[in-house]
């Protein structure tokens, strides 16, 4: 599980940009956070990744404290809304990235790299180069990069938000069913209600650095903490 107790944050001397979020995550959970831009999203996002500190809280992952584990010891994979996949590289050296740090041989990378690319149907393209692929064959590539990894938790900030309306709706499709076979905790930011509601266990709605609500759909949908969750995930008032 990922316990978050009380999180604040300040980047450098500027103010702080979360004020006090605690929420208590069980394996296997799909959890989505909504809220306006600038709530913090990324910023929690980045905090459990472990590519940022809080300025105080506890962060625990499975019982342990992790405040200051580094991002590689924390069994957690993150993707990001731009892909960051490397344009110079093959879509089969794309997915196996990382997994050289993590002391694994090429023959080895590369099996995983394959087997991961047959789950997300992208065995054709295993040759070619991100600038050769459409814009859903590449969000699947930085999602192989995170499963190659073969992380418990998976991190995603807003991976559909550069793919037109259909494509998102197929991928949405797509996260649910990976989520199913993985078994995997997925923590995903969306500005989009409709992804929040068909996908998520629980959702955490955001405002101002504040954890407004934080419960299932259906108990936002029928008690909404106030007005102003009811009217960000688009409910009657
Ligand atoms: P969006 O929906 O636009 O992606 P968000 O909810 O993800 O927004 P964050 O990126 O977490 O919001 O930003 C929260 C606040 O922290 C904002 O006021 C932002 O300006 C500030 N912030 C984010 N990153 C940094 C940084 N590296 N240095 C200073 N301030 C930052
Ligand atoms: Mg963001």
């Amino acid at each position: 599980s990922i316990v978050l107790q009380d999180i604040r944050k300040s980047y450098k001397s500027g103010p702080e940009v979360l004020h006090g979020v605690s929420m208590d995550i069980e394996p296997g959970e799909f959890i989505v956070i909504v809220g306006p831009s600038g709530c913090g999203k990324s910023t929690l996002l980045r905090l459990i990744a472990g590519l940022e500190h809080c300025s105080s809280g506890t962060i625990s992952i499975d019982g342990k404290t992790a405040n200051d584990l580094p991002p590689q010891d924390r069994d957690i994979a993150m993707i990001f809304q731009n892909y960051a996949l490397y344009p110079h590289m093959t879509v089969r050296e794309n997915i196996a990235f990382g997994l050289e740090l993590r002391g694994m041989r090429k023959a080895e990378r590369n099996a995983r790299a394959e087997s991961v690319a047959e789950t997300l149907q992208l065995t054709p393209y295993l040759d070619r180069k991100p600038g050769a692929l459409s814009g859903g064959q590449r969000q699947r590539v930085a999602m192989g990069r995170a499963m190659a990894r073969n992380a418990s938790t998976f991190l995603m900030d807003e991976p559909l938000s550069n793919l037109d309306n259909a494509l998102r709706v197929a991928m949405r499709t797509e996260i649910k069913e990976l989520h199913r076979q993985l078994g995997a905790t997925m923590i995903y930011v969306t500005h989009d209600q409709t992804e929040a509601l068909s996908l998520a266990d629980r959702i955490a709605v955001m405002k101002d650095g504040h954890l407004l609500q934080f419960a299932r759909p259906e108990t936002i949908y029928d008690r909404p903490q106030n007005r102003f969750v009811a009217s960000f995930l688009g409910m009657p008032a």
